[in-house]
């Protein structure tokens, strides 16, 4: 008896292996379908600086408008795109389309696009950035890579290059979810961040856990030390946001400064930024 029950264990096991694996398959060639049909879609969210909210840049999110899924966010895709090598092409479309839509931002304003480690590690990364820059001929100055960690670990004499090369080009470099990896004091001397990006799980727990504000604390002061731009993800509260200029962030991301949102919602933005910008120098025009 009990040897059957333990047959059908198994049994049950496998089924569930082979419902995943299918499952995983046909995400696969859902990727890439998708892409063909152009499902994918840049949605971007503000980050503004923490002196007086002007609007610095935005990071460019992927989302994926899935005929049968609906919207599929990144957390369910990315992790199989990479694993099955799909994250090559996405990886490229998501680059070209962000620098297209650069070229269209106000000079002073970057975009900042995420990087997988699966990219990062793949021996064309660099000429692929370089034939996307020529051919938007974007200025490289509005781009900026967000990388995590994870890519600095293992090469680290071709990440230095890479980094070094990227940034020889004006490419700006991120240290994207900072605290959250093997976070080794010692890759912020190394490699030549402009910019730390503090993990959204600090921010959430400040002001609930004692450990959060003197972490924060500490990476604001290190990361401006170092002449980087420390930048706070996932703030929702002004409680947080007031906390975090006080300390000296130089600039903020979250809920509480804007969503992700489409283009044309972000399009709209700007040019009632414009306006008021316009608005406030034809004023002071007028009061001299
Ligand atoms: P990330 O780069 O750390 O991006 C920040 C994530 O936090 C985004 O989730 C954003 O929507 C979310 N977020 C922003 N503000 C808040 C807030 O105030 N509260 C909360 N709860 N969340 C906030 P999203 O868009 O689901 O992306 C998740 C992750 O997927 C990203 O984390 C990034 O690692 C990855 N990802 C997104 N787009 C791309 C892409 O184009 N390429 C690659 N390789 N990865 C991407
Ligand atoms: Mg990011
Ligand atoms: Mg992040
Ligand atoms: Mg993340």
């Amino acid at each position: 008896h009990a040897k059957k029950s333990g047959r059908n264990t198994f049994r049950a096991y496998r089924k569930g292996m082979d419902e995943l694996i299918e499952k995983r398959r046909a995400l696969e060639a859902d990727i890439e379908r998708g892409l063909e049909r152009g499902e994918f879609e840049l949605y971007l969210q503000p980050r503004v600086s923490a002196r007086d909210g002007a609007i610095i840049g935005y990071e460019a999110l992927l989302r994926w408008n899935h005929p049968e899924r609906g919207m599929v966010q990144p957390g369910d895709f990315i992790p199989v795109a990479e694993v099955s090598g799909k994250i090559i092409g996405l990886g490229e479309w998501v680059l070209r389309e962000a620098c297209r839509l650069a070229v269209d931002l106000p000079p002073h304003v970057h975009l900042s696009v995420n990087v997988s480690p699966v990219q990062f590690r793949h021996p064309d990364f660099l000429a692929g950035i370089e034939a996307i820059l020529q051919e938007t001929a974007v200025a490289p100055q509005k781009l900026e890579l967000e990388i995590t960690e994870s890519v600095l670990i293992d090469d680290d004499q071709r990440a230095r290059l890479i980094l070094g090369h990227l940034k020889t080009l004006g490419v700006k470099i991120a240290l994207d979810d900072f605290g959250t990896g093997y976070s080794s004091l010692s890759y912020l001397s190394r490699y030549p961040f402009d910019v730390i990006k503090i993990d959204r799980s600090f921010v959430s727990a400040l002001g609930e856990q004692e450990t959060a504000n003197a972490i924060v604390r500490t990476i604001i002061e290190l990361g401006n030390g170092l002449g980087m731009r420390v930048v706070a993800e996932g703030v929702e509260t002004v409680e947080q946001a007031s906390y975090l200029s006080a300390a000296g962030c130089d600039e903020l991301q979250g809920y509480l400064l804007g969503r992700p949102q489409p283009v044309v919602e972000i399009a709209r933005e700007i040019s009632e930024t414009v306006v008021i910008e316009l608005r406030r120098i034809a004023r002071r025009t007028v009061h001299r």
